[in-house]
C-alpha cells in the first residue's frame, strides 16, 4: 500500500468528523463548451484575458479568506465548470495560489473535477505534484450516442483513456460521475454504462438522474415539441422521450444492487464508494460542517453565516482588485437556528448513517425529537424513517424518493 493510499484509508468519516477545520471549495467557472442540460454557472470558451482576471481575483480572495481558516482546511475540492479546461500554466497558477494561502497538508483530501475531453499527461502531472490526490471525472455515459445527445465534448474512449492516464500519473482515488434517465435510455443501456464504469475499477461512483433544468437547451427542446412522443417517428434534430419516474427508479434500484454486489456501498443518495473511499469533502458538508467557497458564484457557510460571491468574473475580479469583498449585494445571510437545524436534518438524512442525534444536541442545544415530534412520529409510524440509538435514518427503500420526505422537515 502506498503512503498516499494509507493516508486516505486511515482517515475515514470518523477521523474527518473530529476535524473542525472548514473544507475549501474552489469554483472554476469555465468550460470548453456548454453541455445542453447544464444549469451551473460556467462560461464556454474562455480567453486568456478572462482566465487571467479570474486568477488575479482568486489570489485576492484567497488572501482575504485564509484568515477564516487559521489552522488550514480539512479538505479541498476544486470544481466547476471544468477546472481542467485551464492550460497547464493556468492550472499551475491556480494550485500555487491555493497552496500559498491554505497550505493543505498531506493528509488532506484534495479533489479536482475533470472532463475526460480536457486531460493530458502534463496536466495530470501538475495536479499530482501539487498534492491533488483525488480526481473526479465527468464520464456521464459510455454510450457515444447519448453523450452526443447531451452536448458533451467527450466520447466513451476518452473516459477510458482519462482513467488510464490518471492511474499512470499516480492517482489512486478516482470518481466517475454518471447520469441516468437520459433521452431514450433503456434499462439495458444504463446497465451497459454501469458495467463499463465498474470495469475501470474507480474507487467512487456518483449517479445522478437527469433533470432538464429550466432555461437549458435540453429543457427547451422538450418543451417546444422538438422531442418526440414515445411512438412518433423521429424528425431531424429531435430527442427521444425521457424515461419516466418509474423507469428512473428502476434504473436507480438496479444500480444500487449491482454496485453493492461489487463492493460499492451507497453512503449518500447519489454516492457509492469502496470501503474508506467516501468523498470526505462532501461528507463533511452533509454532516453540517463549515466550508469556504472561493471563486465567482461560490457559496461559503461559516459559523451560521452564508455568503454568496458575485457570479460575473469581471465584477468578481474588479471587487477584489479594489480590496473589496466579492459578495453579492444581498448575498450575506445570517441563518436562523431553525434554518440551520432543518439543513442539518435534510442533508443528514441523505446519508446512509443518517443524522447523529448527539451531534445535533451538541450543536443546537435541543433534542431533534423535541423539535420535529409530530412529523417525525408520522414517518416513524409509516416505517419511512428509522430511529437508532444515536441516529435518525431514512429506510434504504425510500432513498430514491428522499426529497419528497425531506421537504416536510423544512
Ligand atoms: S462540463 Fe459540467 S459544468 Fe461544464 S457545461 Fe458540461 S455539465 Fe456544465
Amino acid at each position: 500500500m502506498s503512503s498516499l493510499r494509507r493516508d486516505i484509508a486511515g482517515l475515514g468519516p470518523e477521523g474527518a468528523e473530529a476535524d473542525r477545520r472548514p473544507g475549501l471549495y474552489v469554483h472554476v467557472p469555465f468550460c470548453l463548451r456548454k453541455c445542453d442540460y447544464c444549469a451551473f454557472y460556467s462560461l464556454p470558451e474562455p480567453g486568456w484575458g478572462l482566465i487571467s482576471a479570474y486568477l488575479q481575483g482568486l489570489a485576492g480572495e484567497a488572501e482575504l479568506c485564509c484568515q477564516d481558516a487559521p489552522d488550514g482546511v480539512s479538505s479541498l475540492f476544486i470544481g466547476g465548470g471544468t477546472p481542467t479546461v485551464l492550460s497547464e500554466e493556468g492550472l499551475s497558477k491556480l494550485l500555487g495560489i491555493l497552496t500559498r494561502s491554505f497550505r493543505p497538508d498531506e493528509n488532506c483530501e484534495q479533489s479536482v473535477e475533470a472532463n475526460p475531453g480536457t486531460l493530458n499527461r502534463e496536466k495530470l502531472r501538475i495536479l499530482r505534484q501539487a498534492g491533488i490526490n483525488r480526481l473526479s471525472l465527468g464520464a456521464q455515459s459510455f454510450s457515444d450516442l447519448l453523450l452526443k445527445s447531451l452536448g458533451r465534448i467527450h466520447r466513451a474512449g476518452e473516459i477510458r483513456e482519462g482513467v488510464r492516464l490518471a492511474r499512470d500519473a499516480g492517482f489512486s482515488n478516482l470518481n466517475l460521475d454518471l447520469m441516468f434517465g437520459l433521452p431514450g435510455q433503456s434499462l439495458g443501456l444504463w446497465q451497459e454504462t454501469l458495467a463499463e464504469a465498474v470495469a475501470l475499477a474507480p474507487e467512487h461512483l456518483s449517479l445522478y438522474a437527469l433533470t432538464p433544468e429550466e432555461g437549458t437547451p435540453l429543457a427547451r427542446r422538450y418543451s417546444d415539441g422538438t422531442a418526440c412522443a414515445p411512438s412518433a417517428p423521429l424528425p431531424p434534430r429531435s430527442l427521444p422521450p425521457l424515461p419516466d419516474d418509474e423507469q428512473q427508479a428502476e434504473m436507480y434500484d438496479w444500480a444500487v444492487e449491482y454496485l453493492a454486489a461489487r463492493g460499492y456501498l451507497r453512503y449518500e443518495v447519489s454516492n457509492f464508494a469502496l470501503p474508506d473511499r467516501e468523498c470526505r469533502h462532501n461528507s463533511a458538508v452533509w454532516r453540517g460542517r463549515d466550508y469556504l467557497g472561493l471563486g465567482p458564484g461560490a457559496v461559503s457557510t461559516l459559523r451560521g453565516v452564508r455568503r454568496r460571491n458575485l457570479e460575473s468574473v469581471r465584477d468578481y475580479a474588479e471587487h477584489l482588485a479594489q480590496g473589496r469583498n466579492p459578495w453579492e449585494p444581498t448575498g450575506v445571510e445570517v441563518l436562523s437556528a431553525q434554518e440551520l437545524r432543518s439543513e442539518r436534518l435534510i442533508l443528514g438524512l441523505r446519508l446512509r448513517e443518517g443524522v447523529c442525534l448527539s451531534a445535533f444536541r451538541r450543536d443546537f442545544g435541543v433534542d431533534l425529537r423535541d423539535i420535529y415530534g409530530e412529523v417525525l412520529a408520522r414517518y416513524l409510524r409509516m416505517g419511512v424513517l428509522i430511529l437508532g440509538e444515536d441516529s435518525l435514518r431514512l429506510k434504504p427503500a425510500y432513498t430514491f424518493v428522499a426529497n419528497a420526505v425531506l421537504k416536510d422537515f423544512v
